[in-house]
């Protein structure tokens, strides 16, 4: 028999780059979706027909159970999420309670109905904020500096505690920033080399940036949700820091980015304090030992990589 994954934040970047890989392995997907007049598709377009969406919200207890009902699945995979920092200052209450209590809503609907499937919980390196030590590993105590990062703190704990309240298989994810060519265009990486594209190609004279001095340490999603799906398999459920032990300021993606067309970004950049945030993550650097040691977890892309594959997969959709 197949197994069966039921995945929340289907149509984000993550859901879809996992959702490509339950269905290469053989699983059945079903996906939640959230209702919206106008659905957002874009990143599943091409997997849409295999998958088996169910509407539901997070905020919805019982469209939650009617999910894992319908479903039945084998592994919860729960990476629906308020998850732009930015706009967590503008609805800190939503997200608080998506990106919070949400979890808290997932895990008691497998509770109810079955207890014994897999979950995963897509936490994050924003709960490391005002780094208390680097490089961040499992056990680095949090220091949240904006309403989502205190919002997936609270999300990883109960993930914890309900592993220890009720001995079920939860595992939290802590994942520095992975990004693709599917990323949202409200993130600075994708901001950025869709920028680039659309200055490269003449629709765009200048690209306005907030701090550029701010670093992070950023992965492929595609190489991450493997990583997802690895802590699923394992013999007892744990928690995992997935990184790839480099970190880079926003000066130099954006200098990767102008590069790789042949322009100086140092002429077309202007910072605009509209894009600072009323507090900063100054540095990520995740150190994830511990991954590839127990979960043989493989890192393929790097960030160069990374930061041209974006620009060159956002030149080819504009052209
Ligand atoms: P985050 O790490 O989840 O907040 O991911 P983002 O991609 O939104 O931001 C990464 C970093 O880039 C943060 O330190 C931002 O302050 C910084 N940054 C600088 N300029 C911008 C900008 O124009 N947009 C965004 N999203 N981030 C910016």
């Amino acid at each position: 028999m197949a197994k069966k994954a039921l995945i929340t934040g289907i149509t984000g970047q993550d859901g879809s780059y996992l959702a490509e890989l339950l269905l290469e392995k053989g699983y059945k997907v079903y996906g939640l979706r959230r209702r919206t007049s106008t659905p957002i598709m874009v990143n599943i377009e091409h997997i849409k027909d295999e998958i088996e969406f169910i509407d539901g919200d997070l905020l919805d207890q019982g469209s939650l159970v009617q999910a894992m009902k319908q479903s039945n699945p084998d592994e919860v995979y729960n990476l629906a999420a308020q998850s732009f920092v930015a706009t967590s200052w503008a609805q800190p209450g939503i997200t608080g309670q998506a990106t919070g209590v949400g979890v808290t809503n997932m895990l008691e609907a497998v509770r109810y109905i079955k207890p014994e499937a897999r979950f995963y919980q897509a936490s994050s390196s924003e709960m490391f904020g005002k780094v208390v030590e680097t490089p961040q590993k499992e056990t680095t105590p949090f220091y949240p500096r904006s309403p989502y990062g205190v919002a997936k703190v609270y999300g990883h704990w109960i993930t914890v505690n309900y592993r220890e309240s009720f001995d079920m298989y939860a595992c939290s994810g802590i994942l520095f920033n992975h990004e693709s060519p599917r990323r949202g265009v409200e993130f600075v990486t994708r901001k950025v080399t869709d920028a680039v594209a659309r200055i490269k190609l003449g629709m765009q004279k200048e690209l306005r940036m907030g701090n550029l001095d701010a670093k992070r340490d950023w992965g492929f999603a595609g190489d991450y949700v493997k990583a997802m799906w690895l802590m699923l398999q394992q013999d007892q459920p744990d928690d995992y820091v997935i990184s790839t032990g480099e970190t880079h300021t926003v000066e130099e993606l954006v200098q990767i980015a102008f590069d790789h067309v042949g322009l100086n970004w140092r002429d077309y950049v202007v910072i605009d304090p509209k894009f600072v945030r009323p507090a900063e993550v100054d540095l990520l650097l995740g150190d994830c030992t511990k991954a590839k040691e127990k979960l043989g977890w493989e890192l393929e892309v790097g960030f160069e990589q990374l930061v041209k594959m974006m620009v060159d997969s956002d030149l080819k959709r504009l052209q």
